[in-house]
């Protein structure tokens, strides 16, 4: 059963306008309020976390072979980013620094 206080960090995370957050609902629920937005918004928060050029040969072409990883298209070496759980969990201290929820 989703609590109260999950509720209300859901509804920063995914907006004020998803009636179907309630305490109480069921947590199988929950995956139903995820949007292609959010989930788009969540990878291009990764990519915004990739630096501006490789570390290796400074060069700024990053490209991925299988869709998946992301290497620098000069010279091979893999791209340095913050990974989803990480930014997730930076989101959270950010949230709980702001409103101070828990
Ligand atoms: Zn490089």
């Amino acid at each position: 059963m989703v609590k109260v206080l999950a509720v209300e960090i859901l509804k920063i995370r995914f907006g004020d306008n998803v009636p179907e957050l309630q305490p109480g609902m069921d947590m199988d629920e929950v995956p139903a309020v995820v949007t292609v937005e959010s989930i788009a918004k969540g990878v291009m928060d990764i990519l915004d976390s990739l630096p501006e050029a490789c570390t290796k040969c400074t060069h700024s072409e990053w490209q991925t072979d299988n869709g998946s990883h992301l290497k620098c298209g000069s010279c091979g070496e893999p791209a340095a980013y913050t990974n989803g759980d990480d930014l997730i969990k930076e989101w959270l201290s950010k949230v709980q620094e702001e409103k101070k929820l828990f």
